[in-house]
């Protein structure tokens, strides 16, 4: 995208994260996903009157940790309040979140950027809150109704356990924002408390997207983009609005506070409401909840059993293990990658090797399944380490081994029993290759005098036509030695 050098972009993030605790937030519905419509709710989470929401203590531990995963300060006191507003997927007429008293604040992400520096982008909050239920519009009843013109309210969303992280407004490009996202997301991923779907809704992003001149300390005023559903969308929407935004002020008009949302398929935004200002919410302290007192050793106890962080895991396949830094990137972008790395490392001698046949061969593996993680694949570290064994002692080639996880894939089984019964060992002995060339040399008479009078080239050519005979079990530095010593034999 081409921003015309006199403006300066300014990008602040509203993320949602659902947390995958097994109950609710204020009651113990299940929090499980795809359920049929209106299954997973109560009298709490319907919002019939009088009935009053607990507060799931899981909850609390889980904005603790992505709040330490954050470099956030954890609240002594936090409080709950009501954000009043009417929908029809809000039974009660205000969502349970957080105002003055937010959970965690002021923390901060160094985002990596692509030339390996680092960008500070800092956390103003993290405050814990309920989902809303969900409008299902150009529904059709069993009742006769077949026009598509009904809309359904299903409440199994409502009530379920979100947590709202609040950027400041630190981020200065769209490539910015999508890099502080993902590293954001897979920070989190670590502490385990969400699974961070972008597709299935448990990570949702909203952009506030402003333009200044260039050099200016005032802040223009900002759109804020809702609808963002996959990483690459976050950097169109953003490119789009602010190109939106540099013709408005280029054009003398000037650009609304509002709230639009991204339409995907055609790639613009548009206006979906005027941006409503904290007061219209009337939030108050949600008299049914008390105020929640921290108990510092229990924030205690949850930083001293924080699991490793991506960057420190990542750091340490780099120094420990000697793994570059953009195979390490990618080893830890995902936990169940890192899990995997880990788990086969200590199999094989080499890292370097252990790190390549991820890279290459179990990630293209995964991509193609349908598979939640690289485990659900079928190869199990061990297996994949005993295909590096046999590949390292010369029993197999490397071709030859990745035949044998499709195989394992397909079929299953022993390493051994694979290779054994589909006849995969290399063909070593000098002998045996020496009677499979003899034939290539006499189906082949005048490629051979060509070869013997210097034309090294051929060698190529020999070499093919044996792995093709051998189906590729030819050792290549037994074969390459047979075809020299029997061609200046003769
Ligand atoms: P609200 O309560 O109306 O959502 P906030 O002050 O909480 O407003 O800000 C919401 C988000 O908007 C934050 O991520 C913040 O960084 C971002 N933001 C605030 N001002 C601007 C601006 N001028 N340009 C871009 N983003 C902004
Ligand atoms: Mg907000
Ligand atoms: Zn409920």
């Amino acid at each position: 995208m081409t921003v015309k050098t006199d403006y300066e972009v300014v990008i602040g993030l509203e993320v949602h994260v659902q947390l995958n605790t097994p109950t609710k937030i204020f009651c113990g519905c299940p929090t499980t996903f795809n359920s049929p419509a209106n299954l997973n709710t109560c009298p709490v989470c319907a919002g019939f009157p009088g009935a009053l929401p607990v507060f799931n203590k899981d909850v609390l531990t889980s904005a603790i940790k992505a709040g330490l995963a954050l470099n956030c300060s954890i609240a002594d006191t936090t409080i709950f309040a009501r954000k009043n507003y009417f929908y029809p997927d809000l039974p009660k007429g205000y969502q349970i979140s957080q105002s003055d008293d937010p959970i965690c604040i002021g923390g901060h992400l160094d985002v990596e950027q692509a030339d390996g520096s680092y960008k500070r982008v800092r956390i103003t909050r993290i405050h814990m809150e309920e989902d809303a239920g969900k409008s299902v519009h150009g529904g059709s009843t069993s009742i006769g109704v077949t026009d598509g013109s009904w809309s359904f309210m299903d409440y199994n969303r409502s009530s379920m356990p979100l947590l709202e992280i609040v950027s400041e407004p630190d981020m200065r490009s769209s490539e910015e924002a999508r890099l502080f996202l993902q590293q954001l997301r897979t920070e989190l991923i670590y502490t385990g408390v969400s699974d961070l779907n972008m597709e299935e809704g448990s990570l949702r992003c909203d952009a506030n997207i402003s333009i200044m001149a260039k050099g200016s300390k005032e802040f223009g005023t900002r759109a804020e983009v809702k609808n963002l559903n996959s990483f690459r969308n976050i950097q169109k929407a953003i490119n789009y609005e602010v190109e939106r935004q540099i013709n408005i002020v280029e054009n003398g008009g000037e650009v609304d506070q509002e709230t639009r949302l991204y339409d995907a398929d055609k790639g613009v935004t548009f206006t979906m409401r005027s941006k409503e200002e904290a007061l219209d919410y009337r939030y108050f302290a949600d008299p049914d909840l008390t105020p929640i007192t921290v108990p510092k050793d229990y924030v205690d106890e949850i930083r001293q059993n924080m699991p490793e962080s991506a960057r420190t895991k990542r750091d340490r396949f780099v120094n420990d293990y000697a793994i570059n830094m953009d195979d390490a990137n990618i080893l830890v972008s995902e936990k169940h990658y890192a899990d995997y790395f880990e788990a086969l490392v200590d199999l094989v001698d080499s890292p370097k090797t252990a790190a390549n046949w991820i890279l290459s061969e179990i990630l293209r593996l995964f991509k193609d399944s349908q598979g939640e993680t690289v485990f659900d694949l079928g190869i199990s570290p061990q297996q994949l380490g005993q295909v590096i064994e046999l590949i390292v002692k010369g029993t197999i080639s490397n071709n030859i081994g990745k035949q044998v996880l499709g195989l394992i894939i397909s079929e299953g089984g022993e390493v051994a029993e694979i290779v054994e019964k589909h006849n995969l060992a290399q063909v070593s002995d000098s002998s045996e290759v020496e009677s499979i060339v003899q034939s290539v040399f006499d189906a082949n008479p005048s490629e051979f005098e060509r070869f013997k009078g210097g034309d090294k080239k051929l060698m190529g050519f020999f070499m093919g036509e044996v792995m093709k005979a051998t189906k590729g079990r030819a050792n290549p530095k037994v074969l390459s030695g047979v075809i020299n010593t029997l061609a200046n034999k003769k």
